[in-house]
């Protein structure tokens, strides 16, 4: 058992259902259960679609839950009063996937990146400048970056941009909505390498949303997998890597690439066939059952549950029943 003290974020049971229709109800997020220790960072990978976007903006309270609940620090994001909430948007933040759309054109750098400290009213003055300074330093641009406009940056800066408006009113927990996939690919390594960095000085907590697994590999200590708004198994960047369980992440892990290109021409490749399910109005039983190699007659009668198959390696499927 995990020692509750140690747990910054849980999750239990979140649902996320939009209606789409008078009869249909598409379940971005269903049932989806998951903790982030203090200072960990939870790696949420999926294709396109399979709701680990929608499960993070959940997470911070921006689309309310339709079921379960997001605890932080033991609190329900979902019932702040004003008071609370306010300490909450202190204290957890969002770096988005396009730097670009998320950061408004009219502002100057500096204003961008304190914003946040003028909402808190955390300092005024040179002590903001200077402060502004500080971040702009700390995600490496320097201070004459302060005065200009977004358009004047690069893909890498804006994001180096909107991860310093971030850390501006000194967040302990920060959701990175796929920071890297509208970079390029030079680029997502550093990126990448920066909040590392940043999470070894600060004693950061991230949720790090991603479709690309290599790189999800190299800054999570733990990897959840979602497909079609199910967590089919979660473990250790470690385990998941080196023995998944699940016959989705075992698809999804042997279309990565590998740098030698002796290994890469004879490793096998799982190829997925099959139809992706709509998440409107979900049949029972598991979702991934058109496309799975191994799927038996009671796969598409009941839902898999994710259950605990090896210490912290979680996997939802009924080969491990
Ligand atoms: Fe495949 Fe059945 Fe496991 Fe789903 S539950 S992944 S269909 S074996």
């Amino acid at each position: 058992m995990v020692n509750n003290k140690e747990i910054l974020i849980e999750v239990k049971n979140l649902k996320k259902y939009f209606q789409v229709g008078k009869h249909a109800t598409l379940k971005a997020v269903d049932d989806v259960s998951f903790f982030i220790r203090k200072g960990e960072t939870l790696g949420l990978v999926g294709e396109s679609g399979c709701g680990k976007t929608t499960c993070g903006r959940t997470v911070m309270g921006m689309y309310g839950a339709t079921g379960g609940q997001v605890l932080f620090d033991g609190v329900d994001v979902h019932k702040l009063n004003k008071k609370q909430k306010k300490d909450f948007t202190r204290r957890a933040q969002i770096i988005f996937q396009d730097p670009y759309a998320s950061l408004n054109p009219r502002m100057t750098v500096g204003d961008i990146i304190g914003e946040g400290i003028d909402i808190h009213n955390i300092y005024t003055g040179q002590e903001r400048t200077n402060r502004v300074y500080e971040l702009l330093q700390l995600v490496g641009l320097n201070k004459e970056h302060g005065s200009r406009f977004p358009h004047e940056f690069s893909g890498g800066q804006r994001q180096r941009i909107g991860i310093a408006r971030a850390l501006a009113i000194e967040p302990e927990f920060i959701v990175c909505d796929e920071p890297i996939s509208a970079l390029d690919v030079s680029i997502q390594a550093q990126i990448v390498n920066l909040l590392i960095q940043l999470q070894q000085e600060l004693g950061l907590t991230y949720l790090f949303i991603a479709h690309d697994l290599s790189m999800v590999k190299h800054i999570s200590d733990r990897v959840g997998v979602m497909y079609l708004g199910a967590m089919v198994e979660l473990a250790s960047s470690h385990d998941l890597y080196e023995k998944p369980l699940h016959p989705y992440t075992q698809a999804l892990l042997s279309a990565i690439p590998v740098p030698d290109p002796e290994v890469e021409r004879n490793k096998a490749r799982i190829k997925l066939e099959g139809e992706v399910p709509s998440p409107i109005n979900p049949k029972p039983g598991c979702r991934f059952t058109p496309r799975c190699r191994y799927a038996k007659p009671i796969c598409s009668i009941e839902t898999p549950i994710l259950k605990e198959i090896e210490k912290e390696h979680y996997v939802a499927c009924h080969l491990f029943d």
